[in-house]
């Protein structure tokens, strides 16, 4: 299985690349080189990574209302009391949720999926923090839910069972409008768009 044949007293390199292979994406051969690159060229830089990495996975954790990543209980936006929280939406990831937040278009509150359904990689409706969705959605403050997934197959399909879900437990869905490219990610769509979209949303 390892395409790397590490002699026994090179076994904490084939360990490192046995753990870059976690990453998405990054296959045997990638992880070799992301390897050979960080010692080879730059053992600063991979001081840094272990460090960061540490850091991030001791401090971060889920926002208890919104589930985006936060080194508090609760992140800033939900902290802030200013906020609409008759409106919530639904977005695929943190990085989604910042664009949306850079239109300055929407003042209410967030729920991030971190994630979207996706059986082929399993992916189910635990994964995506769908009950947690569902017992914030029916806080009785919110009266409209709109679903922000990205315009892919699976993201659409998210809003789908989002829908159903919660239309179920008799709350108002709408969906952002059409003005977002199909195959789209929020987080790349330009401010305009994502400003219109909501605007337009049904
Ligand atoms: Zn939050």
């Amino acid at each position: 299985m390892s395409g790397f044949d590490a002699p026994p007293d090179t076994r904490s390199l084939s360990t490192l690349i046995q753990a870059l292979r976690r990453l998405p994406g990054v296959g045997q051969k990638s992880a070799q080189r992301m390897a050979f690159h960080l010692l080879q060229h730059d053992r600063t830089g991979a001081q840094e990574l272990a460090q960061a990495l540490q850091q991030a996975v001791q401090h971060l954790r889920h926002c208890q209302q919104c589930h985006t990543f936060t080194e508090q209980a609760l992140c800033q936006v939900c902290q802030d009391e200013g906020r609409d929280g008759s409106r919530l939406c639904v977005l695929e990831t943190p990085a989604d949720q910042a664009a949306m937040e850079r239109t300055g278009a929407f003042h209410g509150r967030y729920f991030v999926l971190m994630g979207r359904l996706s059986p082929l990689d399993g992916v189910g409706p635990r994964d995506i923090g769908m009950q947690q969705l569902l017992q914030r959605a029916c806080d009785g403050q919110v009266q409209e839910v709109i679903l922000a997934t990205s315009f892919t197959a699976e993201g659409e399909a998210t809003a789908h069972a989002l829908t159903e879900a919660l239309t179920r437990r008799g709350l108002q869905v709408t969906r952002l409008a059409r003005g977002v490219p199909v195959g789209s990610e929020l987080e790349f769509v330009d401010l305009g768009t994502i400003a219109h979209a909501l605007a337009d949303r049904r």
